[in-house]
């Protein structure tokens, strides 16, 4: 594969890491026990002062950023493993049939892990 291409795409991949760990600080934390997992903040309402409605407020809040949060933390698990996959010089490579993955495909979504046939 062509190293300028992986040293754009990989520019970009750090870039979508930087931008996915931003907005996943935003709501979440990084869990210390577990690698690559977050956990959604569940902002402390005070129970006795708040009212009914406060309350909630707040666990939807919480119910409707949990998916958002899963979907974020696997992009960037793809990230990391994309970028992981460039310093150890196998970047490309379908995960099931072990072949290229399209150069258009990988523009497209530098962390792809599948080539266009698998994947679909
Ligand atoms: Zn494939």
């Amino acid at each position: 594969m062509d190293q300028k291409l992986i040293k754009q795409l990989e520019k970009q991949l750090e870039k979508t890491k930087k931008q996915l760990t931003k907005d996943l600080k935003s709501f979440a934390k990084k869990d210390p026990k577990i690698k690559g997992d977050w956990d959604t903040k569940f902002a402390r309402v005070d129970i006795h002062r708040s009212d009914k409605n406060e309350r909630a407020d707040e666990v939807e809040r919480y119910e409707n950023l949990l998916p958002v949060e899963h979907t974020l933390e696997l992009r960037l698990q793809d990230v990391e493993k994309a970028l992981e996959k460039i310093k150890k010089g196998d970047y490309g490579k379908c995960g099931k049939c072990g072949k290229d993955i399209e150069i258009k495909r990988l523009e497209a979504l530098p962390e792809a892990k599948l080539c266009m046939k698998c994947a679909s």
